[in-house]
């Protein structure tokens, strides 16, 4: 079995959380745009961070992609396994909500999903990076923090679906 080593404490969630919301309210002051937040790992972050929000929110939508399976490692292949629902993105300022963007490949899957319904703006929100997995290029707009080529679970993010009520990010280490 794997060992929980802390790596983001509930506290350090909590301010990025709040940075982010800051970030996302001085760019969003005069519009109310559309976040799209990408199950399942996205819903815990997306919770909180529709909390600290000032912004007016014009609507809540939810994707949902499965790139991992059971497996520890991106299996490279992206599952469209709920769509975005038809024209709630055409002519809307959407913001991406994501947990982490590892290899790119679902995150690029997402935006191009929403970037077919003609958004006014696309822009990228993302509470984790791992740039040194990065296969397809992603533009993250907004990012919470990076890290470094460790498999974290907790605070949404699963193994297995295990661990996602975790209130703190955590690396598995053997
Ligand atoms: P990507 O398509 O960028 O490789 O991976 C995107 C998805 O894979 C993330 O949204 C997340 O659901 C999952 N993923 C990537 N890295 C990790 C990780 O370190 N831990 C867990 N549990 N899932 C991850
Ligand atoms: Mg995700
Ligand atoms: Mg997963």
């Amino acid at each position: 079995m794997a060992n929980k080593v802390l790596l983001i404490s509930q506290q350090e969630i909590a301010d990025l959380v709040k940075r982010l919301a800051y970030e996302l309210d001085r760019d969003y002051r005069d519009r109310t745009p559309v976040l799209v937040g990408v199950l399942k790992g996205s819903f815990v972050f997306l919770a909180d961070l529709i909390r600290q929000m000032q912004t007016p929110i014009r609507n809540i939508e939810l994707m949902r992609l499965s790139s991992y399976g059971s497996a520890t490692v991106s299996s490279g292949e992206v599952k469209m396994l709920m769509g975005l629902t038809l024209g709630v993105a055409t002519h809307q300022d959407v913001i991406l909500i994501e947990d982490i963007v590892d290899t790119g490949l679902s995150t690029s899957t997402a935006l191009q999903a929403i970037q077919i319904q003609n958004p006014a703006s696309l822009k990228l929100c993302a509470l984790l990076s791992k740039p040194s997995r990065r296969q397809v290029s992603v533009e993250i707009d907004y990012l919470g923090v990076t890290i470094g080529d460790r498999f974290v679970v907790g605070y949404g993010i699963d193994m297995d679906e295990q661990y996602r009520q975790l209130p703190a990010i955590y690396a598995l280490e053997d």
